[in-house]
């Protein structure tokens, strides 16, 4: 009997190098597009107006990609085993390697050429953030975790320090794609990663993300609210606060990507590093890194927020 396509693309995937792969029908994100219309209308988005655009797309990948009819969902592990050293500014650990957005794309378009190996005709497009899909829920359509309550996509397996791609595809596998209903949420009573949260962004499944140190220190542009000032420590690009303390996150594998492994310049730098810094070693030192995000000027600012100093920039 024929093996399942989705079965030999799983054995590509991982191959690849892909921690997990999931697989889900073409439909429209009803459920998913209403929580987001909510989200939007709450001003949840603060100034990252792009959440607003393209909103059909977001909600229905027929419009992205003609004549596609399967997501293809994948995870890629980034939980470190070598970390940054203590006492020192902190950057999310998702931004310890190099840019998460160059080595998903990389892997997803190795898989889509598998695939259009064994399927000439087959077209498909792979996103990584890039464009308006919504990841977490086609990552929870296709098995792959529960969206739990600080928002993010948890695996049973890896945690929730993953990273999430999509290969949207033309080829059907409906006749082998299990008609599923979303998976299982293991929070529970928990309410950790809500208690933890120094600046209340979290209730449960939503971030109010002008209120999130990941959206303040890496999105929004100009001053920091004042508001804010004193709110929390150590933190100058994202957060993960509410991802250290989920028990889901607490015996984790770490990924052998060699890309996300951090730098021993990275590791060591200690605080005054940090605010020595001139924009030269910054570029040097953080090119087709995460944090080219926030350029040079972004990273100064978030220090001197901080120490409740004016920036200066060298
Ligand atoms: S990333 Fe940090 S600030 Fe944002 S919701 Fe999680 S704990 Fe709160
Ligand atoms: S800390 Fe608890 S409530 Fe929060 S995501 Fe983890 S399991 Fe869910």
């Amino acid at each position: 009997m024929r093996k399942p396509i989705s079965e030999n693309i799983k054995t590509w995937a991982q191959e690849i190098g892909f921690s997990d792969i999931g697989f889900s029908n073409i439909t429209h994100l009803e459920k998913q597009s209403d929580h987001l219309k909510q989200w939007l209308n709450k001003n949840f988005h603060g100034e990252m107006s792009y959440m607003e655009n393209h909103f059909e797309k977001r909600t229905n990948p027929a419009k992205l990609v003609d004549g596609a009819k399967t997501v293809i969902s994948v995870l890629l592990n980034y939980y470190p085993e070598k970390k940054q050293s203590a006492n020192t500014y902190k950057i999310s650990k998702y931004a310890y390697g190099k840019d998460y957005h160059y080595v998903l794309k990389d892997k997803l378009h190795k898989l889509l050429e598998q695939i259009q190996l064994e399927f000439p005709e087959t077209t498909g497009r792979a996103f990584v953030d890039s464009a308006p899909v919504m990841d977490k829920a086609w990552a929870v359509k296709a098995g792959l975790g529960w969206q739990a309550k600080n928002s993010n996509v948890i695996s049973r397996k890896f945690g929730s320090f993953v990273f999430i791609g999509e290969l949207i595809i033309d080829l059907d596998l409906s006749s082998e794609i299990p008609d599923r209903q979303d998976m299982k949420n293991y929070c529970g009573n928990c309410t950790r990663c809500i208690d933890a949260c120094p600046t209340n962004a979290l209730t449960p499944y939503t971030v109010d993300a002008r209120k999130c140190i990941s959206y303040l220190t890496i999105e929004k542009k100009g001053d920091l609210p004042s508001n804010m000032q004193g709110k929390w420590s150590n933190w100058i690009f994202g957060c993960d606060i509410c991802q250290d303390v989920c028990p889901w996150n607490s015996k984790l594998t770490p990924h052998n990507e060699k890309d996300f492994i951090i730098s021993d310049l990275l590791q060591n730098m200690n605080k005054a590093d940090w605010q020595n810094m001139d924009k030269a070693f910054f570029k040097k030192t953080f090119k087709n890194t995460a944090l080219e995000r926030t350029k040079f000027e972004g990273l100064k600012r978030n220090i001197e927020f901080l120490n409740n100093k004016k920036m200066v920039v060298k």
